[in-house]
């Protein structure tokens, strides 16, 4: 009875097309998914089809990039908004092109040390793909700088690193509010990933619960032991939904689909509150 709530296909930064993650779902044994490919929708129909066919619940998602008024990148997935919401697809639709233009200076950056061009990144970033720094990971592998993505993260696409842009973006009040104006549900990913860079404060959290958070990924990888504790406890406090997930990229990430889950009844709250699209599939038996 297991459904893993974050996923991403090749329409991001995942490198397999939607039906493939639905079908790798299948096989892993889960009862369903959500596909939360980052800043866009377009994986969704693919998905929806592929589910249909493997019998699984499908959770349209997508997981949009926000960054505090501190500079502090937080993830915020949407489950079950409206696409066509015209505030929410066009933060999206600019949360793309930003991303392209920030690409773009991470690669200049890298050209004044290495053999890597805009048109390297290119060759990795299919027609409606939002891009992103694994894409230039990509690019770094295929001219031999590195040898797989984690090397490049590692080396010189982490935040840290002089070669390093940050995006601009909305931040996750903003994005909590459109969410839930286009009938989503919002859950805060990954949101203790210290590993990753600086993590939102408990102050922080508590404005996007009065914003109107639906939950928090408290089991993923990247979550310290204190920080699931942390939003545990604020879920606790707060009521709200609990979820695990693996944030599986295929082969761009060593996370495996259903390497954290969430339960039946957790999902069941997603799927009540979602308004602005349909889940495919029955309502799971809690
Ligand atoms: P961006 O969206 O351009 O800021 O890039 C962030 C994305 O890179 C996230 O979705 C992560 O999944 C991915 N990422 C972060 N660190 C690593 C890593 N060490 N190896 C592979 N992918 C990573
Ligand atoms: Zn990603
Ligand atoms: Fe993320
Ligand atoms: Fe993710």
């Amino acid at each position: 009875m297991s459904y893993d709530l974050h996923t991403h296909s090749e329409v991001s930064d995942g490198t397999e097309p939607p039906a493939q993650v639905v079908a790798a779902a299948a096989r892993a044994g889960l009862r369903g998914l959500a596909l939360t490919d980052h800043d866009t929708t377009v994986g969704w129909e693919q998905a929806r089809a592929a589910a249909r066919e493997h019998g699984l619940l499908f959770i349209p998602g997508a997981e949009i990039t926000t960054k505090t008024s501190a500079g502090t990148s937080v993830h915020m997935l949407s489950y079950l908004h409206d696409p066509q919401h015209p505030g929410l697809a066009a933060a999206n639709s600019a949360a793309r092109s930003g991303r392209v233009q920030r690409a773009k200076r991470i690669v200049a950056n890298l050209a004044e040390d290495f053999e890597i061009s805009w048109a390297d990144v290119l060759t990795h970033v299919g027609p409606e793909t939002t891009v992103g720094r694994p894409h230039i990971a990509d690019a770094l592998v295929t001219t031999g700088v590195v040898a797989d993505r984690s090397e490049a993260f590692t080396h010189y696409l982490h935040k840290g690193s002089k070669y390093y842009v940050p995006q601009d973006t909305m931040t996750p009040v903003e994005a909590i509010t459109l969410i839930r104006q286009a009938g989503g549900v919002p859950v805060i990913a990954h949101a203790m990933a210290s590993r990753r860079g600086s993590t939102v404060s408990l102050a922080e959290l508590e404005e996007m619960v009065q914003a109107g958070l639906a939950g928090v990924e408290v089991y993923h990888r990247d979550n310290t032991a204190e920080g699931k504790e942390l939003l545990l406890d604020l879920a606790r406090r707060r009521d709200l939904i609990v979820t695990g997930s693996s944030d599986y990229h295929g082969t761009g990430k060593p996370n495996r689909l259903g390497e954290n889950t969430t339960d039946a009844e957790m999902v069941l709250r997603i799927l009540q509150q979602g308004t602005g699209t349909e889940a495919l599939g029955g309502p799971p038996a809690v």
